[in-house]
């Protein structure tokens, strides 16, 4: 066997099936999760069994149905919420194909990060499946600006993102994050950062029956001036990490890993979508690769395990 040749990059999902369970930030209902292996081809698929008949809700630009607060999907009587974090930790950890059953209407909040997900998937395992993974290679720029905010992509060999944030709170002002994405990068520098919310919006959203379920558990939470969580923040600059999570989990619906690079200022899960239904809606500005790789160089191994989860 010749341990220098050359492959198409292949798809991949998990092992074996885990679980999970916790409660949904904005609906505050317990629900529990269980992910299992897919076949090549059929990308991340959500299952609601709680609803009669089952739904099967493609995590894909199509079935968004909401980007106020989170992103939600939806098919005709049923819908999934605040799927992004989970769909980062896909998409972070390189796993193409899985199904996600789920018996309510929002994914579980967790810790407010992806890092749970990705312990989960990688306690799973990750295989390698007999099909090449196509990625969305950009070949024009594309962009977006509304409002003090934009996002735009370029062509580039990798995948890479530019995130600025600027909001008028002497804890969080102005951040600057950018990073190659790529499985380490994710797990160690994006995936382990919560999501935020101020304490007066916190109050505002509770009246519109909304972040019901949120509490210093699942978010960090910041008063006029400081961060209520005790145990303080996992990096300073945690915020924009954050908004680089989101942004990945929202690409992810495109259904395909991208090789461009994204800048970002400001926005926010709806402009994130609007970036992903441009890109489907331009097919001459991306074409669909294959990339290869080099076996034999101890990076083609078809499982990880646990021993490779950093701390967090
Ligand atoms: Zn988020």
């Amino acid at each position: 066997m010749n341990w220098n040749m050359t492959v198409k990059k292949q798809q991949t999902t998990i092992n074996r099936p885990v679980k999970a369970a916790g409660i949904g930030l904005h609906s505050g209902e317990k629900v529990s999760i269980k992910i299992k292996p897919a076949r090549a081809g059929m990308g991340i698929c959500f299952v609601r069994r709680d609803v009669d008949p089952t739904m099967i809700i493609p995590a894909k630009v199509a079935f968004v149905v909401d980007t106020s607060f989170a992103t939600t999907i939806g098919a005709s009587h049923a819908t999934i919420g605040t799927i992004e974090h989970l769909m980062a930790a896909f998409s972070g950890l390189g796993i193409d194909n899985a199904i996600v059953e789920i018996d309510g209407p929002e994914v579980p909040a967790m810790d407010g990060s992806a890092a749970p997900f990705m312990a989960l998937l990688m306690e799973a395992g990750l295989t390698h499946l007999r099909k090449s993974r196509k990625y969305m290679k950009i070949l024009e720029p594309v962009s977006i600006a509304h409002e003090g905010k934009s996002i735009s992509i370029e062509p580039a060999s990798s995948f890479s993102v530019s995130f600025d944030i600027d909001f008028a709170h002497r804890v969080i002002s102005r951040q600057h994050y950018e990073l190659e994405v790529n499985r380490k990068s994710f797990v160690q520098k994006v995936g382990i950062a919560r999501t935020f919310g101020f304490l007066h919006e916190v109050e505002f959203m509770r009246s519109r029956g909304l972040a019901l379920g949120g509490s210093l558990d699942n978010a960090v939470v910041i008063d006029e001036d400081s961060v209520l969580n005790s145990e303080g923040l996992r990096f300073s600059d945690e915020f924009v990490r954050h908004k680089i999570l989101d942004l990945i989990g929202d690409l992810a619906l495109l259904g395909m890993p991208l090789l461009g690079r994204v800048t970002a200022v400001k926005s926010g899960h709806a402009m994130h979508h609007s970036l992903a239904s441009l890109l489907l809606k331009k097919p001459e500005v991306w074409k669909m690769v294959e990339v290869e790789e080099r076996h034999g160089t101890g990076h083609g191994s078809s499982v990880f395990t646990r021993d490779k989860v950093v701390n967090y």
